[in-house]
């Protein structure tokens, strides 16, 4: 049996009631929490008195092992991640961490608690976006070559999947948005309902819903979650909605 134990949790978009109750159980029981510093930042006073280590973005394999050297030293720890922890988030590399360290880590068990995803947060915002099958695609060439991602913008479009589409811009990619625009359009016609919603669940939350041909030209950044609709999908009422297909 693991004696020790990491929690990777999943904080959702960012008010606190958007968090599970499971993260917040494991985060009061936290020694330390461990995060990108924008997130130990949203979590706000209320877990204040808790050790916290942090490391900026690109250093996510060492805060993964600093948290381990907290946990070797008997210290129950949180890291914690937006959304989901498994989606785009820290939990795969947690693993491969626990791995890497071998049999220095091998009584650290690994728990994963499940968050809300930008997917689904955004969805509400806009309406009901991904109410069929849909696939989510993250445009950060970062870990994922461009040919990659163009690869699976085609075959999503093929497939008439709705797309919900992450890190869809940043300082460094302005134009990805655009050109992933570009590639959908080979395919989806340009009326094609669409919408995008920033900073979901946090302070200046904002949405459009426009179409395929707008979102080319829409200004998108890194907390942006944009939503492309399938050949089903309409406004109604002002809302962005793809039907289950049930009859009326
Ligand atoms: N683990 C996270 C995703 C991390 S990848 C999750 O499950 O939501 C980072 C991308 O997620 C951002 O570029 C953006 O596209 C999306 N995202 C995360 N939080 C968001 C928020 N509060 N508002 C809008 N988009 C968000």
């Amino acid at each position: 049996m693991d004696k020790r134990k990491i929690t990777v949790a999943g904080m959702g978009p960012g008010r606190e009631d958007m968090m599970t109750q499971q993260a917040l159980d494991a985060l009061d029981a936290a020694d330390v929490i461990a995060g990108y510093t924008v997130y130990l930042e949203l979590l706000g006073d209320r877990f204040g008195d808790k050790e916290m280590i942090s490391t900026p973005m690109k250093q996510e394999a060492e805060r993964c092992r600093m948290a381990f050297e907290e946990a070797m030293k008997g210290k129950n720890v949180v890291m914690i991640c937006s959304g989901d922890a498994g989606i785009y988030g820290m939990a795969s590399l947690m693993f491969e961490i626990k791995e890497e360290l071998g049999k220095d880590a091998a009584d650290i068990g690994i728990e994963v608690v499940p968050g809300i995803t930008a997917a689904s947060s955004g969805a509400a915002v806009l309406g009901a976006p991904l109410n069929h099958d849909f696939c989510v695609i993250s445009l950060s060439d970062l870990l994922t070559p461009w040919e990659l991602i163009e690869k699976r913008l085609r075959a999503a479009a093929e497939g008439d999947f709705a797309i919900a589409i992450y890190n869809p811009s940043s300082k460094k990619r302005r134009d990805y948005l655009r050109k992933a625009c570009g590639i959908l359009l080979e395919t989806i016609e340009a009326e094609r309902p669409c919408g995008y919603v920033r900073s979901i669940g946090r302070d200046g939350e904002e949405y459009r819903i426009c179409t395929l041909a707008e979102l080319r030209d829409a200004e998108a950044d890194m907390f942006t979650t944009v939503f492309i609709g399938n050949s089903q999908s309409r406004i109604t009422g002002g809302r962005l909605i793809t039907p289950r297909g049930y009859r009326l």
